[in-house]
This record gives C-alpha cells, sequence and structure tokens, in this order.
C-alpha cells in the first residue's frame, strides 16, 4: 500500500478519527478520575477525623467508665476519708492497670494531687489539675495533655459520697496503638506529632515507616498554623493529601495528628480502569484499521482495477471485456459500466480507423501502410526460412489523360477494374495486391523466385492490354511494373518498395514494361539529395550561365532569332549540361525557379541587344512543372514590364509531352500567355504522342522538329520524310517550321527546298554565352553568301 495512495488516506483518515475521539475520551476520564480520587480523598479524611474523634471519645467513655468505677469503690471512699495514702495509692494503681492507664491519680477537694501513680510528671499533673473546674461543672472531664512529645489523654471523674470529696483522673496514652487502631478503621496513615519549644515538628507514633514518618515532620514545617487541609504534600516520593487534626496545646507544646492518603494509591483502582480502557481502545483502533483497510480496498480495489484497465485501454488493448464490479450498484459500478461503454466506442472506432489507415477506401485493397507492415512480416518470414519475397510495383499509363478527358467517376471505376483484374493474376501465386495511391499498384508475392515475380508481372501487363469497357467508353491501358526482391535488391521493406519505384520508373521511361532493379539505376538518385541543395545554393552563387543558339532564316541566312540555354558551372564537375540536372529541377519543382531566373537573363540579354539595335526573337524552354503553374504568365509580364521589353520579342518553346501530360491545364497557361503576346512554340516535335485534334486548338505560332530526324535526314529517307511530311503538317495548320540540328550545309539545303521556315545547328554555330553573340553575328556569313562570295 503506498503512503499517497488513496487506500493509505482513507486508512489514515480513519485512524486520525479514531485516535482523537479515544484520545479525547482519555484525557476526559483521566481527569475526571484524578478530579474524583482527590475528592474522594478528601471526603475520606473528613471521615477520618469524626472517625478519629469518635475513638478518642471511645477511649475516653472506656477510660471514665473505668475511672467511675474506682470513684465508686467504698474502699477508695473511705481511704480518701481516711486520707490513707497508702491505700489510695494502691487502688489507683491497681484500676488504672486493669483499664490499661498510664497514670491514675487522684485530687483532692483541696485542689491539689492527693495520690498518684508513680511517674506522673509535673506537665501532666498540670493538665489534670486544668480539669477540675470542668469536671466538676459537667460531672465528669476528658483533656489531652503533653508529656515527653507524647500526648495523653485524661479523664476525671468526680468521687462522691455523696458530695464530692475528690477526683480520680486516668492518663490513656495516644500512641501508636490509637493509630494503628485508626489506620485499620480508615485505612489512612495516622501520623502523631508534636512540637515543641524548638519549634520543629516530632513524630511520636505513626503508621508510617520511619524514614517516610520523619519526612512527614520536616514537610510540615513550612506549613503555617491554622492549615487543616493539605490537597498535595509530597512525603517520601509520594503525593499525598492530608487532614490535620490540632490534638493539644499547651504553653511549651502543640501536638497534631496527621491522617493522609496516598494519591496513588486511591486512584489505583481507577488506573486498571484506565488500563482496560486502553486495551480497549488499542483493540478499537485494530478494529478500525482493519475496517477501514476493508472499507478503503472495496473502493480502491476495483479504482486500481480499472486504472489497470485505462492503461491497457492506452496501450491499445480494447479486446478484453471490463467485468470489474460491474454488478455493483453503486458509484464504482457506474463508473465500470461507463469505461465498459468506453472501450467498446473505442474498440469499435479503433476498428474503424484501422480500415481508414490501412484500406485504400475506392478499390478496398490494403493502402501503402498496410502494404509496407505486410512486407516487413513476409521479409521477416523469408529470412527465418531462408526463402526470398518480391515486390512489384506498378503504374499505369496515360491515367491522368483518363481522368481529365473523362472524369474522375470514369477514372475511379477504372481503378476498381484494374484492382480486380490484379487480383485476379496473383491468386495462384497467393500474391497481394494494394493500392499505394493514385494509379500506382503494388504486389507482394511472398515466398517466391525472380522467375516467377517476372511471370507474374507478365502476366498483369497481358491482362491490361485488353481494353477496359465502361459506360460505352473503352480505354486502352498500359503500364509500367518495377521488380525489387528481398533479399538481392534490399534489406528492408522501404529500401524494396524505393527499388521497386525506380525499377518501375524506368519501365515507363524505357518503354519495357516490366523491369527488375538493378543497382546502376539508383547512382542517380543517390546524389538526389545533394544535387537539390546545390541546385538551390547555385543560383546565390551565380554558377548558372546563359548560353544562347542563333536561330536563322533557312532562306536568307539571317539571324532572326536564338534560343537561350542554360548551363551550369559546377564547382567540381565543371560545366554541366541541361540533361543531367533539368530533368531533376523538374522533378522536384526547382525547375520554376530555374525558369524565372532564364527569363529574367533573357529578357536583359534582350534589353541589352535592343539597345544596340539588335532585335532577335529569344527563344526559351519551358517545361511541364512550369505550366502548371497558373500564375506564370503573370509573372513573366511583371519580369517583361520591369525592363521596358515586349511580349513579342519571345517566344516559349513547350516540348510535346509537356503538354500532353496535362492537356487542359496546358492549355490554360499557354492560353495566358498567348494573350501576353507571346509566341508559343513546339519543342522536339515527332518525339511525343500529341493528338493532332488538341494541337490545332492550341494556341501555337511554332514548330520545332526535332533534331533527332534532321540530323539524320540525309541518309535516312524515312526521316527526311518524317521532316518533310511534318513541315507541310505545320505550314498547313499555320504554324512557322523550325529545324533544329543542322549539322551541315546539305542539311541546311535540303531543308530549304523542303520549305523549311528557319534552322538552328551546330553547322551556324553551337550554343555560346550570350555575350559572345554579337561577335558571332559580325563574323556570321550564310553558304549562299559564301557561295556567291566564292562565284564572285
Ligand atoms: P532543346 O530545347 O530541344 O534545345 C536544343 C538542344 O539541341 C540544345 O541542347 C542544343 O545544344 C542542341 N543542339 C542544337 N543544335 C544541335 C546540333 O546541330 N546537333 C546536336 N547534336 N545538338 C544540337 P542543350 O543545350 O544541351 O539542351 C538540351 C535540352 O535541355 C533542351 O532541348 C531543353 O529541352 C532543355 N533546356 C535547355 N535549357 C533549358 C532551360 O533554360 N529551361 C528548360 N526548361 N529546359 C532547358
Ligand atoms: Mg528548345
Ligand atoms: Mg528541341
Amino acid at each position: 500500500m503506498r503512503f499517497h495512495s488513496l487506500e493509505s488516506r482513507i486508512v489514515t483518515l480513519f485512524l486520525i478519527l479514531i485516535l482523537t475521539v479515544q484520545l479525547a475520551g482519555f484525557v476526559a476520564t483521566r481527569v475526571g478520575i484524578d478530579d474524583n480520587a482527590r475528592a474522594l480523598i478528601s471526603e475520606e479524611l473528613a471521615v477520618g477525623e469524626r472517625v478519629f474523634d469518635r475513638l478518642l471519645e471511645q477511649n475516653a467513655q472506656k477510660l471514665a467508665q473505668g475511672a467511675q468505677l474506682l470513684a465508686k469503690d467504698y474502699g477508695f471512699m473511705s481511704a480518701i476519708g481516711a486520707n490513707d495514702r497508702e491505700t489510695l495509692v494502691s487502688a489507683l494503681s491497681n484500676h488504672g492497670a486493669r483499664i490499661g492507664a498510664t497514670h491514675t491519680a487522684m485530687v483532692g477537694i483541696d485542689r491539689k494531687i492527693g495520690a498518684m501513680t508513680a511517674g506522673l510528671s509535673s506537665s501532666l499533673e498540670q493538665s489534670i489539675l486544668q480539669l477540675v473546674d470542668k469536671a466538676d461543672q459537667f460531672g465528669s472531664a476528658t483533656g489531652v495533655g503533653i508529656v515527653n512529645n507524647l500526648p495523653y489523654q485524661i479523664v476525671m471523674v468526680p468521687v462522691k459520697a455523696p458530695v464530692t470529696i475528690g477526683w480520680v483522673a486516668m492518663t490513656f496514652p495516644i500512641d501508636q496503638r490509637l493509630a494503628k487502631d485508626m489506620q485499620a478503621l480508615s485505612s489512612l496513615q495516622v501520623s502523631i506529632l508534636t512540637r515543641g519549644k524548638s519549634g520543629t515538628w516530632v513524630s511520636g507514633a505513626s503508621t508510617l515507616p520511619r524514614p517516610a514518618a520523619s519526612n512527614l515532620a520536616s514537610r510540615l514545617q513550612d506549613i503555617p498554623d491554622g492549615i487543616s487541609f493539605l490537597p498535595k504534600l509530597m512525603v517520601s516520593n509520594d503525593e499525598v493529601s492530608a487532614r490535620i487534626i490540632r490534638l493539644a496545646r499547651d504553653a511549651d507544646n502543640t501536638t497534631i495528628v496527621v491522617l493522609q492518603r496516598a494519591i496513588d494509591e486511591a486512584i489505583a483502582p481507577y488506573r486498571r480502569l484506565q488500563l482496560t480502557l486502553l486495551i480497549l481502545t488499542g483493540l478499537g483502533i485494530l478494529v478500525t484499521v482493519a475496517i477501514s483497510a476493508f472499507t478503503a480496498k472495496r473502493i480502491t480495489g476495483p479504482l486500481r482495477d480499472l486504472s489497470e484497465t485505462a492503461k491497457r485501454l492506452g496501450a491499445g488493448n480494447y479486446d478484453e471485456a471490463i467485468q470489474i464490479q460491474s454488478q455493483r450498484d453503486d458509484e464504482i459500478g457506474e463508473l465500470s459500466k461507463a469505461f465498459e461503454v468506453m472501450r467498446k466506442d473505442i474498440a469499435n472506432r479503433e476498428v474503424e480507423i484501422r480500415k481508414l489507415a490501412y484500406r485504400d477506401p475506392l478499390t478496398e485493397l490494403p493502402n501503402r501502410a498496410q502494404f509496407s507492415i505486410y512486407l516487413n512480416e513476409a521479409i521477416e518470414q523469408s529470412k527465418a526460412q531462408n526463402r526470398s519475397c518480391h515486390v512489384l510495383m506498378m503504374d499505369l499509363d496515360r491515367f491522368k489523360n483518363v481522368n481529365d478527358v473523362l472524369g474522375h467517376l470514369f477514372g475511379d471505376a477504372l481503378l476498381r477494374q484494374v484492382a480486380e483484374r490484379l487480383k485476379a493474376q496473383v491468386q495462384d501465386n497467393n500474391g497481394m495486391v494494394a493500392r499505394l495511391g493514385g494509379d500506382e499498384f503494388a504486389v507482394l508475392l511472398s515466398n517466391c523466385h525472380g522467375n516467377e515475380a517476372r511471370a507474374v508481372a507478365a502476366r498483369i501487363l497481358k491482362s491490361l492490354e485488353q481494353p477496359i469497357s465502361l459506360e460505352d467508353q473503352t480505354v486502352d491501358l498500359g503500364a509500367g511494373i518495377g521488380i525489387a526482391g528481398f533479399p538481392d535488391h534490399g534489406p528492408d521493406a522501404e529500401t524494396l518498395l524505393s527499388h521497386a519505384e525506380v525499377a518501375m520508373y524506368v519501365a515507363k521511361k524505357s518503354g519495357n514494361d516490366a523491369v527488375v532493379y538493378e543497382a546502376m539505376f539508383d547512382k542517380g538518385s543517390q546524389q538526389s539529395l545533394s544535387l537539390l541543395s546545390e541546385l538551390r545554393s547555385a543560383i546565390d552563387k551565380n554558377e548558372f550561365r546563359l548560353y544562347v543558339q542563333p536561330k536563322l532564316s533557312l532562306d536568307s541566312g539571317k539571324v532572326i532569332g536564338l534560343e537561350a540555354l542554360v548551363r551550369w558551372v559546377h564547382p567540381e564537375n565543371g560545366m554541366t549540361f541541361p540533361d543531367d540536372f533539368i530533368p531533376f529541377s523538374e522533378q522536384t519543382g526547382f525547375i520554376r525557379t530555374l525558369t524565372r531566373w532564364v527569363l529574367e537573363q533573357s529578357t536583359i540579354l534582350c534589353h541589352d541587344l535592343a539597345s544596340r539595335d539588335v532585335h532577335l526573337k529569344i527563344s526559351v524552354n519551358i517545361s511541364a512543372r512550369d505550366l502548371l503553374d497558373q500564375d506564370l504568365p503573370a509573372k513573366f509580364s511583371e519580369i517583361l514590364a520591369r525592363h521596358q521589353v515586349a511580349p513579342s520579342s519571345f517566344c516559349l518553346e513547350i516540348t510535346e509531352s509537356a503538354i500532353m501530360d496535362d492537356p487542359v491545364r496546358a492549355q490554360n497557361t499557354l492560353e495566358g500567355l498567348h494573350a501576353l503576346g507571346l509566341e508559343l512554340s513546339i519543342d522536339d516535335f515527332g518525339t511525343g504522342y500529341s493528338s493532332l485534334a488538341y494541337l490545332k486548338r492550341l494556341p501555337v505560332d511554332e514548330l520545332k522538329i526535332d533534331k533527332s530526324f534532321v540530323m539524320n535526314m540525309e541518309k535516312d529517307a524515312d526521316d527526311a520524310k518524317i521532316v518533310r511530311s511534318t513541315i507541310d503538317l505545320g505550314h498547313n495548320l499555320g504554324l512557322r517550321v523550325v529545324a533544329e540540328g543542322i549539322e551541315s550545309e546539305a542539311a541546311w539545303n535540303l531543308l530549304m527546298k523542303m520549305g523549311c521556315d528557319q534552322g538552328q545547328g551546330y553547322f551556324m554555330s553551337k550554343p555560346m554565352p550570350s555575350d559572345q553573340l554579337l561577335g558571332w553575328i559580325e563574323q556570321w556569313r550564310p553558304p549562299q553568301e559564301l557561295r556567291r562570295m566564292e562565284n564572285i
């Protein structure tokens, strides 16, 4: 039980409560007992005083009777009459001895001692004679006299014959015996003390042991006369209450009787009661602790269980039902029920979330997250069994087109159909199909060899050859598949997936249907990250250079334009050509920054040339990614305005494939650019798959035949045919036709004959730094002119 736990707090609270109550009771009882005992002692002492008085009185009566007997004795009376001293003394001593008197005396009518037994002291004599008057008056008298610090009780009766002829006096010692009698009657300690001339109290007789008796005498020293009750007095380390009874006093001496009672002794019976009470308290505390611990357990036990349950729920274990105390109808029961309801709700939601997290809602296939989990499991299994497993990653061709042209609903239905076909193809191999996103699917082939994986890929591709028909539309689908296997191509799920993806892109690029991953594919991607950061800093470090290649009119041989081509002077690799960084810039989106830089530099160049009265149309290459930027027209127009250059001085070259990636959006942007007054050109024409119907709709001004056809046209008749028909096609569409890749005069001439408007190529000039352009123009002589010059 932890100290801060609820259980220990409840127990502690109960304990403090009971202890407080018991302690208060105990203190109250103790104080009550003390007060009571003291009151009782004081009462006892008062009673003791009365008893002592009674005892003295009884003694006196006994003595008086004895003295009476003697006083009535005829012989004695005669002896008084005859003044027979001898007989008198003998009678006095006989009678005195019989009743235990210490002294006996006869006082004559002359009020003097007539006869007496031996040893009567003068002070006692004095005390006896003082009683004569009282005895004469009342018929008898009693008193106390002091001899040698000892008090004596004196009794005096008259001797009548019939008139008083004398008095008989007898003395009786108030001593140890009387003290003992008194103690027997009252159970008080009795001490008889006398103070003589010296002023110190001397203990005459006492029921106390001697040291205690003398201690009492010394304690009384400080007590002033006249005090009769001492509630608290220390006698030999005992606390006592005492009562002082004044017994006798003469000129020199005072005798007192001290009745005392030890307080502890009086309280002793109560102490036993207190002990019983203490034991009962202890038992009460034990019972309380037990009951409170039990109660606390009843409360905290289920709470602890519930908190364990909460931890379990927190850890994601929702399966186990909560049974704790749910049958109880108190708050704990309510809480348990609430917990159970919460558990069920969370469990249901968990299932829902899991479904959302791990299922693709469109195809009901596992998603990328789920696929990764399965792949990890398959890898573990393969490791354990020393086997291999494979991942096929597939991306559909032209899906974007389908989506844009036929709508998203159609696209969704198509994806569902593809999913069904995939499932059908892999079920014999226990393959698992997942949709990774968009038009990307993956297949996990656990426990399978590379050959088998390739076979499955081939089967999938074959199944996709069958056009998909939906809502009266038929769509031809193709796909690229990348294959990567454990352990050959990667040790874990992440690597396998990324390698399968790399292979898939290679497949799509190369036009192969299925490609198995090879390490060489990846070299580029290894350097990708550092390349991106290098590219980003290249602008700040001014590492890009604007190169230009002249565009000439084939008829006149005059320079009428130039194409802006970017170069990167890499700090380590030196001059880097666009093919090495443009595709990567496009992939990462960096191309937008780069395009802006080229536009800015080209505009500056244009302005510069115009200021030297050289008016050339500058062609700038725009990539697919730029076309997705709807703000491109606004950005370009801002740059032109800033440098006061007319839009008509520019022509933007867009490759066919860039347009076909997203024709609708491309068209929007192109229209925007065209509306600014910019000319547009379709670059690398002949390499893409543009639909002529589409081309017709685009606001283009120029067709640029791809250099691959131009460079070979002299040798390859097919290429020549393509070039010729492209020129015709362009002209028929009302477009200007430009040929790039003119490497020889023969090519120039051939193109000129074919009616091509403009040309560009190494024959005229390789791309050069823009500041060399004017120099080149100066020295440029077109072939016709040269020939003419030769003719001259
Ligand atoms: P492109 O737009 O088709 O540019 C023509 C390419 O053909 C240039 O290569 C040029 O040097 C080359 N060329 C011209 N005449 C001949 C010839 O007679 N024989 C041969 N063999 N080649 C010739 P470059 O400069 O390496 O550029 C390659 C591609 O990189 C360009 O093809 C263009 O698509 C892209 N590119 C270049 N600069 C930029 C740029 O600033 N922005 C964008 N987006 N792409 C650019
Ligand atoms: Mg170009
Ligand atoms: Mg080109």
